[in-house]
C-alpha cells in the first residue's frame, strides 16, 4: 500500500444538484476503512457544493472545486475566489485542466496566476493538470509541453509554506476517449515529470503524481501499480458511485 493516495472525481457540469445529492447519500454508505492512506476527493459544479458539505461525513473525503479564479477579489464577473471556496470547505482546487485550457482558452500565464494564488496565499491545495494534446505527441513534442507547462507554472511557488501540491499527468488525447494511455507512455511521462521537477527546491512540501484520463475499473489497478503514480483524476466514471467506489478498492 502507498503511503498516500488520491482517488478524485471530477463532475465537470454533468450533474446538477439532486444528481450530486444522490450521488454523495449512495456514497458514503460505502466502507472507507479499507485504506485510510487514500484520500477521496470529489469536484462538483460550484452550485452544488454548499449542499454537499453536511452530507459528507467520512474523514476520508474532501471537497474541491473544478476551477478558481486568478484574482483575490474585485469586478470579475462570474468568477469564484479562493476564500469564497475556503468558506465553503473546500480543501483543493483542480487548476489547468484541459478543457479550459482548450475550450475556454486559458493559457500557461493565466494558469500560474491561479496556482500562484492558490499555493502562495490561500489554504486550498492545488490539483495540477498538465498534458500533450495528440498534435503535440505527433509532432514529437510531449517533453517539450510538459516541461514548459511546469516551467510556467511552478517557477514562482513558494515551496517553504510546506504544502502539498498534485500534479495530474492529463494526456489531452486520453481524457474522455474511453481509451487511456497505455502503460509504457504514463510511465515514460510521468518520469519526464518526476526528472523535471527536480529543479525545484521542493524538500519541504509533498508532491504527488496522478495519471487522468478515462481510468475506469478495468485499467486503473495496472496504472496505480506503477511506484510513481500516487492516484487519479477521474472525469465521466467518477459520476457513477459504483464506479467510483470500485477504482478506490483497487488502491
Ligand atoms: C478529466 O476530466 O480530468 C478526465 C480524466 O476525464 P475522463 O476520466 O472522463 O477521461
Amino acid at each position: 500500500m502507498k503511503d498516500k493516495s488520491f482517488c478524485i472525481a471530477n463532475w465537470k457540469m454533468y450533474l446538477n444538484n439532486i444528481e450530486s445529492i444522490n450521488f454523495i447519500k449512495k456514497f458514503i454508505k460505502y466502507d472507507f476503512s479499507l485504506n485510510n492512506n487514500c484520500e477521496i476527493v470529489i469536484c462538483p459544479s460550484f452550485t452544488s457544493i454548499p449542499l454537499l458539505i453536511d452530507l459528507i461525513d467520512s474523514n476520508n473525503i474532501t471537497l474541491g472545486s473544478q476551477d478558481v479564479s486568478n484574482r483575490e477579489k474585485g469586478a470579475f464577473t462570474g468568477e469564484i475566489s479562493s476564500t469564497m471556496l475556503e468558506e465553503l470547505n473546500c480543501k483543493w482546487s483542480i487548476v489547468g485542466h484541459s478543457e479550459r485550457r482548450q475550450l475556454l482558452g486559458e493559457s500557461n500565464d493565466m494558469i500560474a496566476e491561479k496556482l500562484k494564488l492558490l499555493y502562495n496565499k490561500s489554504l486550498i491545495k492545488p490539483i495540477f493538470c498538465i498534458g500533450e494534446t495528440l498534435d503535440e505527441v505527433q509532432a514529437n513534442k510531449t517533453q517539450y509541453i510538459l516541461e514548459s507547462q511546469i516551467e510556467s507554472a511552478m517557477t514562482d511557488l513558494n515551496f517553504n509554506s510546506g504544502k502539498d501540491l498534485l500534479i495530474a499527468y492529463e494526456p489531452v488525447w486520453a481524457i474522455g476517449t474511453g481509451v487511456s494511455a497505455d502503460i509504457d507512455t504514463i510511465y515514460k511521462n510521468i518520469k519526464i515529470i518526476k526528472d523535471f521537477i527536480k529543479k525545484f527546491d521542493t524538500k519541504n512540501c509533498n508532491i504527488y503524481l496522478l495519471y487522468g484520463g478515462s481510468v475506469n475499473k478495468d485499467n486503473a489497478s495496472e496504472i496505480y501499480s506503477l511506484d510513481e503514480v500516487s492516484g487519479f483524476l477521474i472525469g465521466s466514471v467518477s459520476t457513477d458511485p459504483e464506479n467510483f467506489y470500485s477504482i478506490y478498492k483497487q488502491f
